[in-house]
């Protein structure tokens, strides 16, 4: 075994020993402090960068009384045993698994799945100089977001586990403004006409298909379900779909999405605007099934007439 192995090895003994051990019976609180004592008297051991980069440094100065959740999700009796069996190899494990044991106790858990990986998402709070924001961050891979679901481009530093007072005004914001923005963007879909699906569904998502189809339909059919297919993958590109894609996504890129999902049939469609968060984040270019410009070109080649792209 390497030499800072055995010394992680020891360290977390004592731990084990010094503050778990007899942790069983003393309740979340008391836990709380004693690890972060334990931490903060071992400063030197870990190193103020290791502290920082970990989130100890914030965690174990944290006022349990203030912080801990209510339920948090570790039992005391089998702690013991659970610390036991991680056995860290070196001081930078040894700091990210007591960082997570305190941050399980005092995280506010998000009713929202993470959309990467489904995993849970804790709230957070991104300080900086003068704001206090939240955010959600996934335990299980590196996904943040912002409250209204657009995507944190660069991670955010300064953190602090959200309270219970913090969330309360988010909770019911957005189950509010989910549930509007999906029961809105269902009421824009359904203006859509069977006919128009059927069309779609026997494209199979290529444009070759489609345009053999909408060349054997009169002019005014071909016009409507131009019609259609624009205001179909128009409610894609305004909210809530605007804030899932990130800025980064350029109006052309979100406007092929769009057609993109169209293309893709009824299901799939209103199964977007049921979770919006299912929406694809980019879409290859030259992909078959973006096929918004066929009706405008059946009217061009076939009809002689121009057609709005829009
Ligand atoms: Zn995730």
């Amino acid at each position: 075994m390497k030499a800072s192995a055995q010394r992680a090895a020891r360290f977390w003994k004592e731990l084990l020993e010094e503050v778990v051990r007899p942790s069983v019976i003393v309740g979340f609180e008391d836990y709380y402090r004693r690890l972060s004592s334990w931490v903060i008297g071992h400063t030197q051991d870990f190193g103020a960068e290791l502290l920082e980069e970990s989130g100890l440094a914030v965690l174990a100065r944290l006022d349990p009384s203030r912080y801990l959740s209510k339920s948090p999700e570790i039992r005391l009796d089998l702690e013991l045993a659970r610390l036991s069996s991680v056995a860290p190899k070196s001081m930078e494990s040894v700091a990210m698994a007591l960082s997570e044991t305190l941050l399980d106790m005092v995280t506010v858990w998000s009713a929202r799945d993470c959309p990467n990986c489904g995993g849970p998402m804790r709230i957070m709070v991104a300080l900086s100089d003068d704001a206090r924001r939240l955010f959600l961050r996934c335990r299980d891979c590196s996904h943040e977001e912002w409250e209204d679901f657009s995507r944190v481009e660069t991670r955010v530093r300064r953190v602090l586990p959200a309270t219970r007072g913090d969330v309360t005004g988010l909770h019911r914001a957005h189950a509010a403004s989910e549930d509007r923005m999906a029961m809105e963007a269902r009421v824009r879909g359904e203006a859509i006409s069977d006919s128009f699906w059927d069309i779609i569904r026997r494209a199979e998502m290529r444009s070759d298909r489609l345009k053999r189809i909408l060349w054997e339909m009169p002019e005014d059919e071909v016009a409507r379900f131009h019609e259609e297919f624009v205001r179909a993958s128009s409610v894609l590109r305004g909210s809530p779909f605007d804030a899932i894609l990130d800025e980064a996504v350029s109006e052309d890129t979100l406007m092929d999405i769009a057609y993109w999902v169209v293309a893709q049939g009824r299901e799939f469609y209103e199964g977007v605007l049921e979770h919006p968060n299912r929406i694809p984040r980019h879409v290859k270019g030259g992909d078959p099934a973006v096929m918004h410009h066929v009706a405008v070109e059946v009217f061009d080649e076939r009809f002689g007439k121009e057609l709005d792209f829009f």
